[in-house]
């Protein structure tokens, strides 16, 4: 995960604080855009004050920002995800597939761990698992990583479309039980957002 990968996704959370906004506030409270922003701003500040580009340091300071920074549920799931990913990385990891399976496998678990949720509980892990799915041996062989990210990107959009048909049972959203159905879950949004800005980063690395 090098600085210029999370400087794209910071840019993509800012761009959709009102979208994020917006469907927070059909089932929420309204606040998911403005507290992915509050991380987005916070993990600038941390980018710029670390002087390492060692991927591990690079997660574990933006990890520790959001965690600081950012209020409800999300930012805190976010920031310690972060951090376990910054786990199962060292200085020479590169995106690849192997790594990949290991950083979501580590987000999903501590994600898990932490919010009691799994799939099909209309929560940012409806996106997050299938996500990690795509990068696992099992998936990968005969395919290239580009062909990977974007099966990957294609999950992680259906794994959003089908949060509009769950009824959610966790976090704030599971107070309005079947009344949830029919809209997406705000955090499955922001996870798509984070991942498709990703892809875009990594794909046009490749390319340059
Ligand atoms: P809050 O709900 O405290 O206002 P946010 O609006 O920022 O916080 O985040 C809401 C999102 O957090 C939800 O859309 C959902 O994806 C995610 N979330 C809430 N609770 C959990 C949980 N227990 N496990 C996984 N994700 C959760
Ligand atoms: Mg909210």
């Amino acid at each position: 995960m090098t600085r210029d990968a999370v400087t794209t996704v910071i840019k993509a959370l800012l761009s959709e604080k009102d979208f994020l906004n917006d469907l927070d506030e059909k089932i929420g409270d309204g606040d998911h855009g403005l507290n992915m922003a509050r991380g987005a701003t916070a993990a600038a500040d941390a980018l710029e004050e670390l002087e390492d580009d060692d991927p591990k340091k690079i997660l574990q300071a933006v990890g520790n920002a959001v965690i600081m920074n950012v209020g409800g549920s999300a930012g805190s799931l976010y920031g310690a995800g972060l951090l376990a990913a910054a786990e199962v990385l060292d200085e020479n990891s590169a995106p690849d597939a192997p790594t990949l399976e290991k950083v979501f496998g580590a987000i999903v678990d501590e994600i898990q761990q932490r919010g009691q949720a799994t799939q099909g509980d209309k929560t940012m892990l409806d996106v997050l698992i299938p996500i990690h799915e795509t990068f696992k041996a099992e998936n990968c062989a005969g395919k290239n990583f580009e062909t990977l990210l974007t099966e990957a990107r294609d999950a992680a959009r259906d794994g959003l479309e089908i949060t509009k048909t769950l009824i959610a049972t966790k976090g704030r959203a599971a107070a309005l039980k079947k009344k949830s159905v029919g809209f997406e879950d705000p955090g499955a949004a922001s996870a798509l957002i984070i991942f498709r800005a990703l892809c875009g980063y990594w794909k046009d690395s490749f390319r340059a």
